[in-house]
């Protein structure tokens, strides 16, 4: 039904895809939760930055919501128990792209309800600016819409950086992904709450919620909540990927453009993603911090899909177990199909940038391709694609050639934020967004 209206939108950015949406399995579900698993996984980093620093020591007791570890300076986050149970261990564990990190693993207290147990309520309305940004931190939260960049470092806009809007992502472009979807339908109140906390440790006059035009229902949820002369308004943009990429955005909602290799803040914005805003909303008033969030788990491989509200530190296996998902590691991907990653192993635990646990035996819209790779034709799709005017063609020559540094000097590499449109429509299957990928690391690591 709500795709009968999708031409109501015409706000959207140039170039871009149409990939298949595949969210008829998981949008129109409830939110729901599934059992505890046995053993909790915390990795010190799932977030940009530093490590956190663990407070806890093997076989000492945790309760649910207690913190476990504190950040380790300005650009990093606290930790926080997802269960009640027992310290089993501080070791060096599997992570979702291969090498082992240091985590917290936690036995859960099988008898325990597992009711959270830690938190100080507090009045949010006598927050101070700085004081709102000092208890996003101590919350531990990140960007939940992958990124897993420090929430508190967006809100800290640096000196001379007047903030007008908070753009709200409420696109969840991705397929398969319904995540935001749902929280938008079922914690509205929530994020309207985390909005204005984010609007006033910004000092924000306005903030615009962008969604797709895939989603009405959500759309009319939100404005049911709003009154005509709310600083906060929605605007549905048209549905295509990436929309929900922060740049395209900004230009769709606001026709503002960030500046080559520059940040949202230079133009007066900041962008914040729905999840996000609705556990700001949901934590800072009980004094919490984020122990669990909604992942969509969908795909052709899984028996139940939905969206689950997940405890951080829960294995994928036993979460595939419960979805009834019985096959190995090799067609999983964290996040969603386009930008997502293959994992190496089924051990590695949702970190607090999962947004999607998504099966594909065929890895069909994936924007890392599966058949065979053949020369380049020249036929200009993948510069139609780019969302952001580059020369993928060219780019991708240069790259068999390892020419690196040109690249970046002469094509504008450092602007390719790596959404995969020029993979996705190549008809020679040229694995571009990866060779981009290795050139943009390889251009870091000469610089250091
Ligand atoms: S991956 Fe980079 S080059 Fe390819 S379409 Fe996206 S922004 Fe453009
Ligand atoms: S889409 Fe693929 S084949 Fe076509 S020009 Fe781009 S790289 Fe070449």
């Amino acid at each position: 039904m709500t795709r009968l209206f999708s031409f109501l939108s015409s706000l959207t950015f140039p170039h871009g895809v149409h990939p298949p949406e595949f969210k008829e399995a998981t949008r129109d579900q409830a939110i729901r939760r599934l059992p505890f698993a046995p053993r909790m996984i915390i990795p010190l980093q799932q977030h940009f930055g530093e490590p956190a620093i663990p407070l806890v020591r093997p076989q000492q007791e945790v309760v649910r919501g207690q913190p476990i570890a504190v950040a380790n300076g300005d650009l990093s986050v606290a930790m926080h128990a997802p269960v009640t149970g027992t310290v089993e261990g501080i070791q060096l564990m599997p992570t979702a792209r291969g090498p082992k990190s240091e985590a917290i693993v936690i036995r859960t207290l099988a008898a325990d309800s597992q009711v959270v147990r830690w938190g100080t309520p507090r009045d949010v309305n006598s927050l101070s600016s700085a004081g709102i940004i000092q208890a996003v931190q101590a919350a531990g939260l990140v960007g939940l819409g992958g990124a897993a960049f420090p929430t508190h470092k967006k809100l800290e806009v640096p000196a001379g950086h007047p903030i007008d809007t908070l753009v709200v992502n409420g696109c969840e472009c991705e397929p398969y992904l319904t995540a935001d979807h749902r929280i938008m339908l079922e914690h509205t109140a929530t994020l309207l709450l985390g909005i204005r906390l984010a609007m006033r440790a910004l000092k924000a006059q306005r903030a615009v919620i962008g969604v797709e035009d895939n989603k009405l229902d959500a759309v009319a949820a939100l404005r049911a909540c709003l009154s005509p002369h709310d600083p906060i308004s929605v605007q549905t943009v048209r549905t295509k990927y990436p929309q929900g990429s922060e740049k395209l955005l900004i230009k769709a909602l606001l026709k503002r453009e960030v500046p080559s290799g520059g940040y949202p803040y230079q133009i007066g914005v900041v962008v914040n993603n729905v999840s996000t805003l609705s556990q700001m909303g949901e934590l800072l008033p009980n004094g919490q911090g984020i122990i669990e969030r909604v992942v969509t788990v969908a795909g052709p491989g899984v028996k139940k899909p939905g969206n689950y509200r997940v405890p951080i530190g829960t294995p994928l296996r036993y979460l595939l177990e419960q979805v009834g998902y019985a096959g190995d590691a090799s067609h999983i991907i964290l996040g969603g199909p386009m930008m997502g990653n293959t994992v190496a192993s089924l051990d590695v635990p949702v970190t607090k940038g999962v947004s999607g646990v998504i099966v594909l035996p065929e890895l069909a819209t994936q924007s890392k391709p599966a058949g065979k790779t053949h020369p380049c034709i020249r036929c200009g799709r993948c510069l139609e694609a780019c969302p952001v005017n580059l020369n993928p063609c060219e780019l991708g020559r240069l790259a068999v050639k390892r020419e690196y540094a040109m690249m970046q000097a002469r094509f504008h590499l450092h602007d390719c934020f790596e959404c995969g449109c020029c993979s996705y429509v190549c008809p020679s299957n040229i694995p571009l967004v990866q060779y981009f990928r290795i050139a943009k690391s390889v251009n870091r690591e000469r610089l250091l």
